[in-house]
C-alpha cells in the first residue's frame, strides 16, 4: 500500500472476512457471492475451500474477490460444502502463501481454517511448535491453529479443535471445513463477530449478516462466544468448549468495521451508528446551518446528529464509487489530488454556511485535513469537526491493522492541538461513555482498547505486551 492510498483512505483496517456453508448444491457460487459481500473486510486476497465428501479443492489469490475467482475457478471448486475468506493482512505479512483458507492433511484427513481475528500467544506457540519440529509455510497465526490441530491426540476433529482452542488466545471467529463438516468458532470473549445462517435447508456462517442477506439466507442467530458448531449430515450441534468469560466484543465493529446494513453482536449496524451520532450532537453541539457526512462511513451517524440538534442534514460531500488503484505514481506536486478522486465537494450545500462535518473516526487525520481544506475552498463559512468515537490513541492486538502509535494522531496531540492542524474551527469527539452507551445491548461488555489502552484480554507474547505499554 502506497502512502499516496493511506492517505486518501485513513481508516483502521479489518483484518478478515470468513464465510461457509454446508449442504448446498451451489455452495462455491454462493461462497463466492457471500465473500463479495464481506469484501470491506478485507481487500488484499480472497479464497475457497470446497469438500464433495472425499476430497478439498482449493483456490486463492491476491486481489479482490471478482479479481481472484473467475467462472472456471469456481466451477473447480467441486461439492456442496465451502469455506471462504477475504483478508487484509495484519499479523504474518501479505503474500499468498499467508492468503487464507489454510489447507493442511493430517492423520484425521484434510482440514481448511478461515480465520477472522488475532492470536495473542501465536509466537509463543510457533516457537514451541518449531522447537518439537513443525515446519511452517507461511506467517500467519491462523497456521498455528492447523499445526495444534494436527498435533492433537484426539481421535475426532472436534477433540482435536477443542484441544487447539483451549491452548490458543486472543480473538477468533474461525469457519473450519474438512470433508464431512462445517464447524464454526467464535473466542471466549466474542470479539470479532460470526453469525448463523439457513438458505432453504443449507447452513450458512458468516462474518456480517450482509453475506446472508445477499445470498437470501435466513439469520437464526450470533455464534455464541466460546462456541463451537459443527453441522454434518446429521444436523447442528452445538457446544461450549470454554466456560463463560466476559463478553469483549470489538466496538469498532459498531463504530466502523461492519456494514451499516448488517446486525453484528445481535444489533443493526446502522442503529447504533445512529445513535452514536445522536450522542455526539448531546454532548458536542455547534451553531451551524448544516450537518454533513464523510462519506460513506460518517453517513448514519451524521443522520443521527442531523436528527438530534434539529440541524438540517445535506449531501455536501459525493463519493466516487469507481476508485481502483492509483493508475499513475503521483508526484509530490499532483499528490494532494489523490482525495479528490474520492470526495468531490457539493458547492451548492456548502458555500456560505457554518457545516458541521461528521466523521467515524480519526486515525492520522491526513484525509480530514484535505477535507477540511477542500470545503473551505468551496467557501464554507465555518467548519465544525465532529468526531462520532473517541480519539485512537493505542494499537490493537485483536485482529485489526493499527499504525504505530506514533503515527496515531490523538496519541501524540491534545484536542486542541488537532483542531490546530486540521484547520477547522472546533473539534470534538465522543466520550468513551458515550460511544458504550450508544452500543450497548443486553449480550455483555465491550473491548475498547485502542480508546482507552485497557488491554482486557491476556497479550501473552511479549512482543505484544512491550508494545502494549
Ligand atoms: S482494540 Fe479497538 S479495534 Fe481492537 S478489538 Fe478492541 S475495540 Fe476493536
Amino acid at each position: 500500500m502506497t502512502q499516496t492510498q493511506d492517505d486518501d483512505d485513513d481508516h483502521l483496517r479489518d483484518h478478515c472476512g470468513v464465510f461457509g456453508i454446508f449442504d448446498h448444491p451451489e455452495a462455491a457460487a454462493l461462497t463466492y457471492l457471500g465473500l463479495h459481500a464481506l469484501q470491506h473486510r478485507g481487500q488484499e486476497s480472497a479464497g475457497i475451500t470446497s469438500s464433495d465428501g472425499r476430497e478439498l479443492y482449493h483456490h486463492r489469490g491476491e486481489g479482490l474477490v471478482a479479481d481472484v475467482f473467475t467462472p472456471a475457478s469456481v466451477a473447480r471448486l467441486l461439492g456442496p460444502h465451502a469455506v471462504g475468506h477475504v483478508r487484509y493482512s495484519t499479523a504474518g505479512g501479505s503474500g499468498l502463501r499467508n492468503a487464507q483458507p489454510i489447507t493442511a492433511r493430517y492423520g484425521g484427513g484434510q482440514i481448511a481454517v478461515a480465520h477472522n481475528g488475532n492470536l495473542t500467544n501465536a509466537g509463543t506457540l510457533r516457537t514451541r511448535l518449531e522447537a518439537e519440529g513443525s515446519i511452517f509455510q507461511g506467517t500467519t497465526d491462523t497456521e498455528v491453529i492447523v499445526h495444534l490441530v494436527a498435533r492433537s491426540r484426539a481421535t475426532s476433529i472436534e477433540g482435536r479443535l477443542i484441544d487447539a482452542l483451549r491452548q490458543i488466545e486472543g480473538a477468533f471467529s474461525l469457519t473450519v471445513l474438512t470433508e464431512d463438516k462445517l464447524i464454526g468458532v467464535r473466542d471466549p470473549h466474542g470479539v470479532r463477530p460470526l453469525v448463523l445462517g439457513r438458505a432453504g435447508a443449507s447452513w450458512v456462517l458468516a462474518s456480517e449478516t450482509c453475506a446472508l442477506h445477499l445470498i437470501d439466507a435466513r439469520y437464526e442467530r450470533e455464534v455464541l462466544p466460546g462456541e463451537l458448531v459443527v453441522i454434518d449430515a446429521s444436523g447442528l450441534s452445538s457446544r461450549r468448549y470454554l466456560p463463560d468469560v466476559d463478553r469483549r466484543a470489538c466496538v469498532f465493529e459498531h463504530v466502523y468495521f461492519a456494514r451499516p446494513d448488517s446486525e453484528v453482536f445481535g444489533r443493526s449496524v446502522y442503529s447504533v451508528r445512529r445513535a452514536l451520532g445522536r450522542k455526539l450532537a448531546a454532548e458536542s453541539p455547534a451553531e451551524a446551518d448544516v450537518v454533513i457526512p464523510v462519506p460513506d462511513s460518517g453517513l448514519a451517524a451524521a443522520i443521527g446528529y442531523a436528527e438530534a440538534s434539529g440541524v438540517p442534514y445535506g449531501m455536501g460531500l459525493v463519493r466516487s464509487h469507481y476508485v481502483g488503484r492509483t493508475f499513475i505514481e503521483p508526484t509530490q506536486n499532483i499528490r494532494h489530488f489523490g482525495v479528490k478522486l474520492k470526495l468531490a465537494p457539493v458547492a451548492e450545500v456548502i458555500a456560505g454556511q457554518r457545516v458541521i462535518v461528521i466523521d467515524d473516526s480519526l486515525v492520522r487525520g491526513t484525509t480530514s485535513r484535505k477535507i477540511i481544506a477542500m470545503l473551505r475552498s468551496s467557501g464554507a463559512r465555518e467548519v465544525h469537526f465532529r468526531i462520532s468515537s473517541p480519539p485512537i490513541t493505542n494499537p490493537c492486538f485483536y485482529g485489526i491493522d493499527t499504525p504505530s502509535r506514533s503515527e496515531l494522531i490523538a496519541a501524540q496531540h491534545s484536542v486542541e492541538e488537532i483542531r490546530a492542524m486540521l484547520g477547522c474551527d472546533s473539534l470534538a469527539f465522543l466520550s468513551e461513555a458515550g460511544m458504550l452507551e450508544a452500543a450497548a445491548d443486553a449480550r455483555g461488555g465491550f473491548c475498547d482498547a485502542c480508546f482507552t489502552g485497557r488491554y482486557q484480554i491476556p497479550l501473552i507474547d511479549p512482543e505484544l505486551a512491550a508494545l502494549a505499554r
